[in-house]
């Protein structure tokens, strides 16, 4: 009697549990996002020594190894010649493979397309190749993504097609942006309060980063649902920086909460809606207020950044470098 009384309440409590996932699967929504991580070695790479880029690195990707997250990052190669420490700039970008990740090119010196001429810039991206494509190819991987710096992708509309073009014919895919919750901002900030130890106005920013990253996901999520009737897998701009490397596991949660799983870029690309027509020229922005604007429907109300940070940052670029060895 007993037995089949523990039975029973064990069936009742799997039928709960069954339904409790049910109404989960109901309510959360599933979503999908690649994560991409641009200006590595690292945003702020010259005011950073080697091994500091190293450790920065490894920390950054043993919380994505862990939480099984994809990645690729994009490499501006200029950074990676600093006299003396040009091996572990390149042993940076070798951790990226060796964990199983992979790498874009983001140009040479970041070079924007709207400021320069066509040819420049073409420059610019065969420059930016010469030692990933080196990495890549010692792993037998090819090097087939590009990311505009600014996500500036042209001024006008002629210039746009023929970057593309020659992208194309250099086996390029441009990488997109969906979302972009401007951690740079951010990341210049941290980094100097990391370095002062002001462990309050770390605390601060990262909680103010999270809560941007929220407004800006509900913004475009529904933005997505406007313009496609569904949420098309997205594609998030990170950059290499300190905030990423101790805090990208809190972001990772927040996004696992709001229902997405992480894809590949390749897989995120897949999505039909990187196909619909993009006529978009001018200061870069991302995809989806590309293809809101293409539509004539431009995006109104967007999430407004917290004056307090670029106030924080400009503060920052006034004070006069710190003195450091020629
Ligand atoms: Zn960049």
């Amino acid at each position: 009697m007993k037995a089949i009384h523990v039975r029973c309440s064990f069936a009742i409590f799997l039928s709960l549990l069954y339904v409790g996932k049910l109404l989960f699967a109901q309510t959360t929504p599933q979503r999908a996002i690649a994560i991409t991580v641009d200006d590595l070695p690292a945003g702020a790479a010259n005011a950073m020594s080697g091994s500091e880029i190293l450790d920065m690195t490894s920390k950054l990707l043993g919380t994505l190894h862990e939480q099984k997250v994809p990645a690729v990052g994009f490499v501006n190669e200029q950074k990676l010649y600093k006299m003396g420490e040009v091996d572990d700039r390149i042993k940076a970008l070798s951790l990226w493979l060796d964990g199983g990740f992979e790498l874009g090119n983001h140009t040479f010196a970041h070079t924007s397309l709207n400021r320069v001429t066509l040819q420049a810039w073409e420059e610019e991206v065969i420059r930016g190749e010469t030692v990933t494509r080196i990495l890549l190819a010692q792993r037998k991987m090819k090097l087939r993504y590009l990311r505009h710096p600014y996500l500036d992708a042209g001024r006008d509309l002629q210039t746009r097609r023929e970057a593309e073009a020659f992208l194309t014919s250099r086996g390029y895919e441009v990488a997109p942006v969906t979302m972009d919750a401007w951690d740079w901002m951010y990341a210049g900030v941290y980094e100097d309060a990391r370095k002062r130890a002001d462990v309050a106005l770390q605390n601060q920013l990262v909680n103010s980063y999270l809560s941007y990253t929220t407004s800006v996901f509900d913004y475009y999520e529904k933005l997505s649902r406007d313009l496609f009737g569904y949420e098309p897998k997205q594609v998030l701009l990170l950059h290499g920086n300190w905030l990423e490397a101790d805090h990208i596991g809190e972001l990772v949660d927040l996004l696992r909460k709001r229902g997405y799983q992480f894809v590949t870029l390749e897989d995120a690309l897949s999505d039909s809606a990187y196909s619909v027509p993009d006529d978009y020229v001018g200061a870069g922005t991302g995809w989806l207020d590309h293809w809101a604007i293409t539509r004539g429907q431009p995006p109104q109300n967007g999430p407004v950044f917290p004056q307090w940070v670029i106030d924080k940052s400009k503060e920052l670029h006034r004070q006069p470098p710190a003195a450091t060895p020629q």
